[in-house]
């Protein structure tokens, strides 16, 4: 399974894990933004494409 996140910025996050997906876009989310993400944000933000 596939996770992509796309950020408000533009910014895309595409893992094929979970845990990587959070790890990346709440570093993403802090360090471009300022923001402090929990993992249920990210995973509502979350696109599962399944290809
Ligand atoms: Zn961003």
């Amino acid at each position: 399974m596939t996770f992509t996140v796309k950020c408000f910025c533009g910014a895309v996050v595409q893992t094929d894990d979970e845990e990587s997906l959070i790890a990346q876009v709440s570093d993403h989310a802090s360090s471009v933004h300022d923001m402090d993400l929990s993992r249920e944000d990210i995973l509502a933000m979350a696109n599962n494409a399944e290809s």
